[in-house]
């Protein structure tokens, strides 16, 4: 019951190429690989910002634009953003409420840097993209948009991986997969949702062979299918 007929809502903080295109032509991917038959409604919020964004002190107003997301989450001292306060955020959002948005996906990419308290003292002090199960995905191109001729290509592997990851995939119950400091499972193929930590190199490598070989391992490419064909998902 957990996510029948969720939009997925997406937002960017600077709404042209090649972030929106990687980020719609992602989605895409995942869901025509997931053979889901069902359409999700992608919604764009774009840069969003409310009418009341702003107060009358000029002061960014919570939840009003995704200024105040990031501004809300940034470490001023690391000038870093917290990925698990910013995902924190968009799973407390008021317009979760169903008289508003209700339940829906979120991803979100962003141009700042982010980073992980969890991984503190394991990582290399940032990562490109994290997510909350069956919430929301946050993804970075500070560290990936300057892989020469790749930024499109290396950005829509990171959507896709926290796509993925976000819906659970790969499941934690199979034997090839390993878990990272922040407990996510990743897959031990050759697979864009095996561990990747050191940017942009473990990116550029990722989507080589991502376009080589095809995005997902079989294995995962079993547990996506499984993912949308599970009919419970989809009951009205
Ligand atoms: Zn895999």
């Amino acid at each position: 019951m957990e996510e029948k007929n969720k939009s997925i809502n997406i937002m960017d903080n600077k709404g042209f190429w090649p972030e929106k295109s990687s980020l719609v032509d992602a989605i895409k991917d995942v869901l025509s690989m997931g053979y889901c038959k069902k359409q999700f409604p992608v919604k764009d919020f774009g840069r969003f910002r409310s009418p009341q964004w702003r107060d009358e002190d000029d002061e960014l107003v919570p939840w009003q634009s995704v200024d105040w997301y990031i501004y809300d989450a940034l470490n001023e001292e690391r000038m870093q953003v917290n990925a698990a306060a910013l995902l924190r955020s968009l799973s407390n959002e008021p317009w979760r409420d169903e008289r508003l948005l209700g339940e829906h996906y979120d991803i979100f990419v962003i141009e700042e840097d982010l980073f992980l308290p969890e991984e503190e003292g394991h990582g290399p002090g940032y990562c490109v993209g994290a997510c909350r199960a069956f919430s929301g995905a946050v993804i970075s191109t500070h560290r990936i948009e300057h892989i020469w001729g790749m930024p499109y290509s290396c950005t829509k592997t990171e959507i896709m991986r926290q796509f993925c990851f976000m819906l659970g995939i790969p499941s934690h119950l199979r034997d090839d997969v390993t878990k990272g400091p922040d407990a996510t499972a990743y897959c031990q193929n050759n697979c864009i949702l095996r561990p990747a930590y050191n940017a942009p190199q473990d990116w550029e490598e990722l989507t080589e062979d991502r376009l080589r070989y095809g995005a997902l391992c079989n294995s995962c490419r079993d547990d996506l299918q499984k993912h949308f064909a599970d009919k419970k998902h989809f009951e009205n």
